[in-house]
């Protein structure tokens, strides 16, 4: 008899923000098992899980670095051998950082680790899954950009400069795995509240948002939890705005 398939969801960066809300949403809305992936902090991602268990799902962690390809490669295939009967059918790519500071004064260090987790983490983990995805005749992804990415940010030109890496990207490869039923969009979230814009004051940049307010990772997730669905089978190479108004 052939044994039934286990359906995974992976999310860059679950631990914490954005990456937690999505695992949370899917678990709500979806018929996944989350695959919850962080960085050095276990104790959110754990948080993350016991959130997701609360929300009915159910999930384990992965942690790999996203910048490191062979790291992630390594992990990713210790898991299927593992899992012989898993299969990845959503993968967010949310993992990211942001060193803000004048172009003028940006070290080398904060250009490339700021491009090395957005646009790199998003090879990364993509290529070790893509060959799957297409196999399998059916996947989603979905990258988390920004409205920095689409209309660049001053003091954050390397924040700017991945994330628009990042939607080139996203168009590009769209159109390689329509036909496999694979769809690849972006979500690009203006300021949304997260330890991320923690230092951020919000009551003095709430008034450049038409909104008046910084955006919740929940309303985020309820994007990014549509695209994963079925019912979005025919969206594809897009990037959707939610910023409160503050870019269109
Ligand atoms: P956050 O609260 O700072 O959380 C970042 C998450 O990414 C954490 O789970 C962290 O894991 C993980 N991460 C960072 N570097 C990683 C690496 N090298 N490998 C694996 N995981 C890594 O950020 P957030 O605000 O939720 O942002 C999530 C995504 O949304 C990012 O791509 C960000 O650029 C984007 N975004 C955010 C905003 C905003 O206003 N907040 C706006 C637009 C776009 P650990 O917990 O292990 O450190």
């Amino acid at each position: 008899m052939k044994e039934e398939k286990v359906k995974y969801a992976l999310v860059t960066g679950g631990s914490r923000g954005i990456g937690r809300a999505v695992c949370v949403q899917l678990a709500k809305d979806l018929d996944y098992q989350l695959l919850i992936n962080y960085n050095g902090n276990k104790e959110a991602a754990e948080e993350t899980l016991a959130l997701v268990k609360e929300a009915g799902g159910n999930g384990t962690l992965l942690q790999f670095n996203v910048t490191n390809g062979e790291e992630v490669r390594s992990k990713l295939d210790d898991w299927h051998e593992a899992n012989k009967n898993g299969v990845i059918e959503v993968l967010v790519n949310n993992a990211g950082i942001a060193k803000d500071g004048l172009f003028m004064w940006m070290s080398p260090d904060d250009w490339s680790s700021v491009i090395n987790t957005s646009l790199n983490g998003f090879y990364n983990v993509t290529n070790a899954l893509i060959q799957k995805l297409l196999v399998n005749k059916y996947g989603r992804i979905i990258n988390m950009v920004s409205v920095s990415g689409l209309k660049g940010t001053p003091g954050q030109t390397n924040y700017s400069a991945a994330k628009s890496a990042v939607i080139g990207a996203t168009k590009a490869l769209a159109q390689e795995v329509a036909k496999r039923k694979v769809t690849v969009n972006a979500v690009a979230p203006g300021f949304i509240a997260t330890d991320m814009t923690a230092e951020l004051d919000e009551s003095e940049l709430k008034k450049m948002i038409p909104a008046n307010r910084f955006g919740k990772a929940e309303e985020v997730a309820h994007v990014v939890s549509f695209l994963a669905s079925d019912k979005a089978s025919y969206i594809t190479g897009e990037v959707i705005n939610i910023n409160g108004g503050i870019y269109s």
